[in-house]
């Protein structure tokens, strides 16, 4: 079986194929470019707040479909979280791909779970979490300010 059997699994490939959360936020609360010089991704991920809740959450930039789908499924999943709860996601979400934990998603973000293959190409797990690494550090950063 080739890689791509194993890790374009169709969720994966929708993720990556939407063009909903592909956009700049002009107005975005929070701003931060990732990069992942290893595969060339570059992406810009946008938050929004509104009364302590993510509002709106999106991304521009290129990367290989790995860091775009999980950049795209990292916006559907934090979106009417606060802060907390997107911390704990992106907790559950590096767990599951760094340290072998069973992650505990609410169902409404089984999707997440997609990725889980990516575990088994060591040199992709930096593509699906460069979003998430980049989320993690906006809100590290906001917290302190
Ligand atoms: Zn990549």
């Amino acid at each position: 079986m080739g890689i791509d059997d194993e890790l374009y699994q169709e969720t994966i490939l929708e993720h990556y194929k939407s063009k909903k959360r592909r956009h700049a936020i002009a107005n975005a609360d929070m701003q931060r470019e990732g990069m992942n010089p290893l595969c060339g991704d570059d992406i810009t991920l946008f938050v929004k707040m509104n009364d302590g809740v993510i509002e709106d959450a999106s991304f521009e930039g290129t990367g290989c479909s790995i860091c775009i789908a999980s950049a795209d499924m990292l916006c559907a999943s934090v979106i009417g979280k606060t802060l907390a709860q997107a911390s704990a996601i992106i907790a559950s979400f590096k767990g599951m791909l760094l340290r072998d934990q069973s992650p505990d998603f609410p169902d409404d973000l089984s999707d997440l779970e997609a990725m889980k293959g990516v575990k088994k190409f060591p040199v992709r797990i930096k593509c699906a979490l460069l979003s998430w690494n980049t989320l993690e550090h906006m809100i590290e950063t906001k917290e302190k300010a």
